[in-house]
């Protein structure tokens, strides 16, 4: 991977790319679906590549929930054979780590929504309680500090507060404790032109406060490739990733060494990855995409007979 082409493909071209390889991965939001809605054509298009013989994985940077509501989303969604087994969320990773890599004796404490609670529960990984005596007016004299904790590990959490910020800051204190974050990503669009800051902003706060840089699990990271690699023994040479956002899903093609399709119905437009290319600084060109497609509904039109 690295220093792609940022070729347009479609129609045979795409076919003969597809037939090279043997799986794929997709990213979620911004190419399967925008928010609570399908990319038009990306059921069809998954279908038939599981139909000519592929195996499909999904890898999503969203933590927010537990691997089986994303299975009932896909089906929801009109994705008709897609299960939880296929698909890797951040939060599982996050969890995977810290059980199989990490070997995490000890609490972690999370700073997240249920996706990332739930995935460390269903691991075993220990995790510490919300404290319900904690009131508004708890001062970060009185919050209690659990012994235990061994790891703090962030993720997109709406109730983010100080408290949190400030417990997290005293576990970190302990050069020993892991300090992860389950991905980097700064923001999200949201309907009518909104957008949502993203794990990454506040995993910066922590790390400003704590004079310490996380361990990324979630995408550019290499542990999401190995996660599935571990389970489902994927070939590098043999797989695609395709991804809608040049410095997550592109990078951590490049970083995997797969080779990378950008898609055009998310974050990054085809100018940015341009602009990546001709780029005089040679650490760009991990961002550069091999192939660039309108949207994978361009896959059926490939893979029809
Ligand atoms: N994290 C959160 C909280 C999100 O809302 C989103 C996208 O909606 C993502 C991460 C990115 O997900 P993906 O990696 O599937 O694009
Ligand atoms: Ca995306």
């Amino acid at each position: 991977g690295g220093g792609g082409g940022c070729r347009r493909v479609r129609g045979p071209e795409l076919r003969e790319l597809l037939d090279s390889k043997r799986d794929v991965l997709f990213d979620c939001d911004g190419v399967i679906w925008n928010g609570e809605a399908a990319v038009a054509g990306a059921p069809e298009a998954v279908r038939l590549l599981k139909q000519r013989g592929k195996r499909v994985f999904f890898v999503t940077n969203n933590c927010t929930r537990p691997r089986g509501n994303y299975a009932h989303k896909f089906s929801r969604l009109g994705f008709s054979d897609v299960s939880e087994e296929d698909i890797f969320s951040s939060a599982y990773c996050s969890a995977a780590y810290l059980r199989d890599v990490a070997r995490l004796s000890g609490k972690v404490f999370a700073i997240g929504c249920q996706g990332v609670l739930q995935e460390l529960r269903d691991a075993g990984v220990d995790v510490v309680a919300e404290d319900s005596a904690e009131g508004p007016d708890t001062s970060i004299y009185d919050c209690p500090l659990d012994p235990d904790v061994r790891a703090v590990l962030v993720g997109y959490d709406e109730k983010f507060n100080f408290m949190k910020l400030a417990k997290a800051c005293c576990y970190l204190r302990d050069s020993e404790c892991l300090f992860l974050a389950t991905d980097p990503d700064p923001w999200h669009p949201l309907r009518g032109g909104r957008v949502t800051p993203g794990s990454g902003s506040l995993t910066a706060a922590l790390e400003t406060a704590s004079s310490r840089k996380a361990t990324v699990i979630g995408k550019p990271s290499r542990f999401m490739f190995e996660c599935i690699a571990s389970q489902f023994d994927l070939d590098p040479a043999q797989s695609l990733m395709v991804g809608d956002r040049l410095e997550t899903d592109i990078l951590f093609g490049a970083n995997c060494g797969l080779c990378t399709v950008l898609t055009l119905t998310g974050v990054s437009t085809m100018e940015q990855a341009q602009e990546y290319k001709d780029s005089e600084a040679p650490e760009k060109k991990d961002f550069v995409p091999d192939y660039v497609v309108e949207s994978i509904a361009d896959f059926s039109e490939a893979l029809e007979d």
